[in-house]
């Protein structure tokens, strides 16, 4: 059997996962791209690459030159620039490719959600509903809160943003998930949190501060996704194996 080259586009824990699983499938050799953005990103099996393409063009001559087979975008779904990237890539060196979504979370009756569309109108809406926040759409995007004179922050995340970003006032928390529900109910009790700003990730590594939210009777402003490309997906892990599986017995 030819040796097939998955290229895995990471980033997240299912990346992790899915590589691990794919690794283990004989006859397919898995690389895995990292945007570079943690400075000690977690475990992963394959081989394993880091730092951008180069937009689309940087991102098809990788795969021409590195003769990849087949690509599966497991980003995370906030980072939409790859995956409109990689679409295009794909289409231009004709590969199949798949993405992996994470599905969206879903209100529950007892949520208090503010669904807004971006992560500045959060910013802009604070003001009018809250005193004590729980920031927890990581490091890149905290600029747009910098100003929110009235408001005390508790930020959280895996790194320190980088050191010319404005900061907003508060406490900055250096984390990574997955996150147990006491932990986050502790969390938000300690710190007299009124309300949570977090993107609609999905998943179930931090989720749990969206139940602690519920049980507190906490609001969240919920950033929504924005679109992205029209393509061949998958909601899970196992459903990208079970697509590698199929493509690879077509070979
Ligand atoms: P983005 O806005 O979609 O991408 C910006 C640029 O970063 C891309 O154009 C690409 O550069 C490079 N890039 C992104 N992911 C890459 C990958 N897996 N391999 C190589 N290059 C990559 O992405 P982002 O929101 O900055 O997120 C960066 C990474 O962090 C992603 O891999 C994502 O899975 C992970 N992440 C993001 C979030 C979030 O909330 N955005 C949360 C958790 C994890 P070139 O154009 O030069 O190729």
């Amino acid at each position: 059997m030819m040796l097939k080259r998955l290229l895995i586009l990471g980033g997240t824990g299912d990346a992790s996962e899915l590589a691990a699983m794919a690794s283990n499938i004989p006859g397919l050799e898995v690389r895995v791209s990292l945007a570079g953005r943690t400075s000690q990103p977690g475990e992963v099996s394959g081989i394993v690459r880091i730092g951008g393409f180069g937009g689309i063009d940087g991102l098809v001559t990788y795969l021409q030159t590195e003769q990849i087979d087949l690509l599966i975008d497991t980003t995370h779904p906030f980072a939409s620039q790859i995956s409109w990237n990689a679409a295009a890539a794909v289409k231009e060196v004709k590969i199949p490719s798949l993405m992996l979504v994470r599905p969206a979370w879903e209100k529950d009756k007892n949520d208090n959600w503010i669904e807004v569309e971006s992560v500045e109108t959060a910013a802009n809406i604070l003001p009018s509903l809250a005193k004590r926040v729980f920031l927890t759409i990581g490091r890149q995007q905290l600029a747009p809160f910098a100003n929110l004179d009235n408001i005390w922050f508790l930020m959280r995340a895996i790194d320190p943003p980088s050191p010319n970003t404005p900061l907003p006032q508060g406490k900055l928390l250096l984390a990574r998930g997955p996150f147990s529900l006491e932990d986050e109910k502790k969390l938000l009790l300690e710190y007299e949190i009124d309300t949570i700003v977090s993107k609609n990730s999905g998943g179930g590594a931090t989720y749990a501060k969206i139940i602690a939210a519920r049980e507190l009777g906490i609001k969240v402003v919920m950033v929504q996704r924005s679109a992205m490309p029209e393509a061949e997906n998958t909601a899970s892990v196992d459903g990208a194996i079970t697509w590698l599986v199929d493509k690879l017995s077509i070979y």
